[in-house]
């Protein structure tokens, strides 16, 4: 877009209830261009138990999870507890919590990346919203077996890379369930969904 008529016409077909709630609409445009959204993986995170990279200067990732500043919050509290835990020796807290947080990092970064996809194309796929169904029907059956992989992430504590662990084990049990004949008007009680479940949870331990 060019000039203020494109721009305005852009906004007046996709985005027109937002024109009254932007008076400098054009001003904005002009001056506040699109960056790029980037994921820095990086390691390591200190020098010489002396200095350490927190959060987005350690690992921002895009935005599509909506986690990057719960992930920064998230380096705070184990670092505190890492304090607490060794006693404030720095020289030992900052090569470990380095050491050990990279794996969480890089993992919220894939799903976040991740998440792009299933926002983007996924949303209106009747196999994605019937697994959504069908697992919000196992959370309730069985809450101490199965956690659904976006509760994990957005409202627990269970560490960024065993999400993504539990994320692809939870993909290989629904390409089992979804391949059920007429699954999508029976999952309510259908035995068969039971059997699969019981059956991957042992093949892949919570
Ligand atoms: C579009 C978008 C949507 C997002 N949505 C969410 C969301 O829904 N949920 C969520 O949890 N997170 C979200 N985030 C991510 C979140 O904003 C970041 O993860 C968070 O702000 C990172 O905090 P930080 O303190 O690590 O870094 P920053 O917020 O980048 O803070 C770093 C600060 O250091 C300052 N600084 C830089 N260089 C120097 C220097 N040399 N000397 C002194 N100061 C300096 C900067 O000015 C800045 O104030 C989103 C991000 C984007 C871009």
């Amino acid at each position: 877009m060019n000039t203020d008529d494109e721009v305005m016409r852009f906004f007046e077909r996709n985005f027109p209830d937002a024109i009254p709630l932007m008076p400098t609409l054009l001003e904005d445009f002009h001056h506040n261009p699109t960056s790029a959204l980037v994921t820095v993986r990086c390691t390591p995170w200190e020098v010489a138990g002396r200095t350490l990279l927190l959060g987005d200067a350690a690992h921002a990732i895009v935005p599509f999870f909506g986690q990057g500043m719960n992930a920064g919050f998230e380096d705070c509290t184990i670092l505190d507890e890492m304090a607490d835990h060794y006693g404030e020796d720095w020289n030992r807290i900052l090569p470990e919590f380095s050491s050990s947080r990279a794996a969480d990092a890089n993992a919220i970064a894939d799903l976040a990346l991740n998440n792009f996809i299933e926002m983007r194309d996924l949303v209106a796929d009747p196999d994605f919203l019937l697994r959504k169904q069908i697992t919000a029907h196992l959370h309730e059956k069985y809450p101490d077996q199965f956690i659904p992989m976006y509760t994990m992430v957005s409202f627990s504590h269970v560490p960024y890379s065993r999400a993504l662990a539990e994320g692809k084990a939870q993909d290989v049990l629904f390409d089992r369930i979804l391949a059920i004949d007429d699954i999508a008007d029976s999952w309510e009680d259908n035995p068969s969904v039971d059997a699969i479940f019981h059956a991957w949870r042992k093949e892949f331990p919570n």
